[in-house]
């Protein structure tokens, strides 16, 4: 099962996909953008057994046995690194195996993923993340497993953070289950002080938020649908925001999507409370009124906000309160989906659309790079305490390569994850990603093999 039997690299290649391993690799006249080193240049880059080996112009007839892949007029960037996917397995099988997780991540420019504990058995102890690492070791993708805060009994009990977190585990996070009590995450948040590491949660009042479907506000009312009001995200958040100011803990808000909890963010910031956030694709390029199609592909938690909600979270990327932006990814059964909205799971996927999304949103094909790698690849690394990815001779190669000029339309039927229900389905997005360079291996896309030789 796991990925060193190959499976992944077929189903890659089953799609077409280009896949090589520990082949050393030139990438011949690239735009090199590292916001962390100030760096945007047209350059080769030389990696010589996954490991970079000279940036600049590089003479041909020097270099060892290699492959090249023209990079003209394409971007090469530290690889995508996502805070928050939902894999089904073990467990839910049917929705994403890991295997066809990392394809997915893959395929949308990811070199690392940071898989939720939402799993049965749940991630709550340190066997079960050692079983996950096992299963995932070598794959082109590097999959983190987030440990649960409370053990699968009610939320009562802390796991053994010690424990896993001596098996590797940096962040913490009960997503996907009711919030446990404040008591409860007081606690949590002052053990998480001993290894300096984030508690990132949901913002959610469950008593508040309960049966709601659509966020309340004139399309709820004339959906007739039961609404989700926004405090039910902002109580949420205003609870954990003064438990993170009591403790002095760090705190991570997930998926943040209304204009309160920003408020709220950036009032306990500067009282100095240790809060970072992120928020996802969909709540940036949608709003509660494509939720009046009934089409579940648009059922998520939280419900899609309001028009101003959206631009709220435009203008909080772009100032900087916003840290990181997660896919969210959460694959459903076609059979999930084929049932009345207010019965489909929440949930959308989101790997394999990101970059595009957020091309789109921010800029089309002239998007503000730096501010897009950071929020992709720089500062989620830096949240999950997780070494840099950088471009620099020595280093690991870990990067993402991207089209800035492919424009595509995105067609669920040729994702690699299993899942179908995007909300994207027939958008046509002004950027690709080509694939990534990370851990010896080469993941290229269809349309980008011409590019190898
Ligand atoms: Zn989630």
């Amino acid at each position: 099962m796991s990925w060193r039997s190959k499976k992944g690299a077929d189903l890659l290649r089953g799609h077409d996909w280009a896949v090589q391993r520990n082949q050393n690799i030139l990438l011949s006249g690239a735009r090199i953008i590292d916001p962390a080193l100030g760096l945007d240049q047209t350059a080769d880059i030389f990696i010589e057994r996954g490991k970079i080996i000279q940036i600049g112009e590089i003479e041909r007839d020097e270099l060892k046995e290699h492959v090249t892949i023209d990079m003209r007029g394409k971007i090469i960037v530290p690889g995508f690194q996502d805070m928050h996917a939902h894999f089904g397995q073990p467990g839910r099988e049917d929705r994403e195996t890991l295997t066809t997780g990392i394809c997915a991540a893959a395929a949308g420019g990811y070199t690392g993923v940071a898989i939720t504990p939402d799993t049965d058995p749940y991630i709550d102890n340190a066997g079960i993340v050692k079983w996950i690492q096992d299963q995932t070791s070598g794959s082109p993708v590097f999959v983190q497993p987030v440990a649960a805060v409370t053990r699968d009994d009610e939320g009562r009990r802390l796991t053994d953070i010690d424990d896993i977190y001596h098996a590797g585990v940096r962040v913490f996070s009960d997503t996907g289950r009711p919030a446990a009590s404040p008591e409860i995450m007081r606690r949590a948040l002052d053990y998480m002080k001993l290894h300096a590491l984030t508690i990132s949660s949901r913002t959610q009042e469950a008593s508040l938020a309960a049966g709601g479907i659509v966020r309340e506000g004139p399309v709820s009312t004339r959906l007739g649908q039961k609404p989700w009001p926004s405090i039910a995200e902002s109580m949420g958040a205003a609870k954990l925001l003064l438990l993170a100011m009591y403790t002095g803990g760090k705190l991570h808000l997930e998926a943040i999507s209304s204009t309160e909890t920003i408020d709220l963010i950036r009032w306990a910031r500067e009282r100095g409370v240790k809060v970072t956030c992120d928020t996802t694709p969909h709540y940036l390029a949608l709003t509660d009124e494509a939720c009046e199609t009934f089409d579940g592909n648009y059922k998520t938690s939280p419900p899609l906000g309001s028009e101003s909600d959206r631009e709220a979270l435009i203008a909080a990327v772009a100032d900087g309160t916003i840290d990181a932006i997660a896919s969210d990814h959460m694959p459903l059964t076609g059979e999930e989906c084929l049932v009345e909205y207010s019965t489909v799971p929440d949930g959308v996927v989101g790997l394999e659309t990101s970059l595009g999304v957020l091309a789109k949103e921010f800029g089309g094909d002239k998007p503000d790079w730096n501010q897009l790698i950071k929020l992709l690849s720089i500062q989620p690394r830096e949240i999950m305490e997780m070494p840099k990815a950088t471009i620099k001779a020595g280093a690991y190669a870990d990067l993402t390569m991207i089209d800035p000029d492919a424009v595509w339309m995105v067609d669920a039927k040729r994702f690699l994850s299993k899942g179908r229900n995007t909300p994207f389905g027939g958008w046509q997005l002004p950027v690709k990603s080509m694939g990534i360079i990370n851990r010896g291996w080469l993941v290229l896309a269809p349309d980008a093999r011409m590019l190898l030789k």
